[in-house]
């Protein structure tokens, strides 16, 4: 905007009352711009993505233990068909022996031998397919301790959520309240006095106009001195001041103490 256009706005005059219900409007702007702070920083969202996290954490450590459990009963059956394998070929050699067919006493002894061998071997192979048993067993114990943490976590999100949710909409619901008076407002006064007010808004950090009350500015809080009170006590009634500290519209009331 150039000098000449802020000149102009600067000696905008309006009527007095449209200028007190600049301060309506403010209230409804303050009041929007809290909701949307509240909106931002609501509890519950930034508590269900800190649950969601912990969750998706759990979904890796039991993939994790999944893939485990899955490798252990996988050596478990490896151990299982061993031990099976050398069971049979036991069995078989013990009925080959208790049949009476061997007659020859090195080939008696040979298979006496076998038996025994297969034996400690069969032994060894049942340690083994206990240790994996167990292990397997561990590793389902595992997985479904994590589960179970998982299964209220989850419970636990839905529960943030639906807060969360709910916490959305009645923002959302006051808000839509709140901008639905504002706009009817911001309909009803003068276009230009609405553009200064807008202009200083985005200037001043969310707000365009403060009440001058009992000689200070409600917008910086600044007490005014006596000369621009003098100065406003002089100046029409509907030309729109402005504050010589922040710049907003200065709106005068009854209270204003001039
Ligand atoms: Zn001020």
């Amino acid at each position: 905007m150039d000098l000449a256009r802020e000149h102009e706005l600067s000696t905008s005059s309006a009527n007095p009352q449209a200028q007190i219900r600049l301060l309506d409007l403010a209230a409804f702007d303050a009041d929007l711009d809290r909701l949307a702070h509240r909106r931002r920083t609501l509890p519950e969202i930034a508590a269900a993505d800190v649950i969601a996290g912990r969750v998706a954490g759990l979904n890796d450590l039991i993939v994790a233990a999944e893939t485990e459990l899955s490798d252990l009963t996988r050596a478990q059956s490896k151990a299982e068909a061993d031990v099976e394998q050398v069971r049979l070929r036991s069995a078989k050699d013990r009925e080959l022996l208790d049949s009476g067919r061997v007659g020859s006493a090195k080939e008696l002894a040979n298979l006496t031998h076998e038996v025994e061998s297969l034996g400690r071997r069969q032994g060894d192979l049942e340690e083994l397919e206990l240790e994996a048993m167990e292990r397997a067993e561990e590793a389902d114990r595992h997985r479904a301790t994590l589960a179970a943490e998982r299964s209220g976590l989850v419970v636990e999100l839905e529960t943030v959520v639906a807060a969360r949710d709910a916490g959305l909409a009645e923002i959302a619901a006051a808000a839509h309240a709140t901008q639905n008076q504002r706009d009817q407002l911001a309909a009803e006064l003068p276009a230009d006095l609405l553009a200064i007010y807008t202009k200083s808004r985005e200037q001043h950090g969310g707000v365009g106009a403060a009440r001058l009350h009992r000689g200070r500015c409600e917008g910086c809080q600044l007490e005014l001195t006596r000369a621009d009170i003098e100065r406003i006590r002089s100046a029409a009634a509907d030309e729109v001041l402005r504050c010589e500290e922040c710049r907003r519209i200065l709106v005068r009331t009854e209270e204003s103490g001039l």
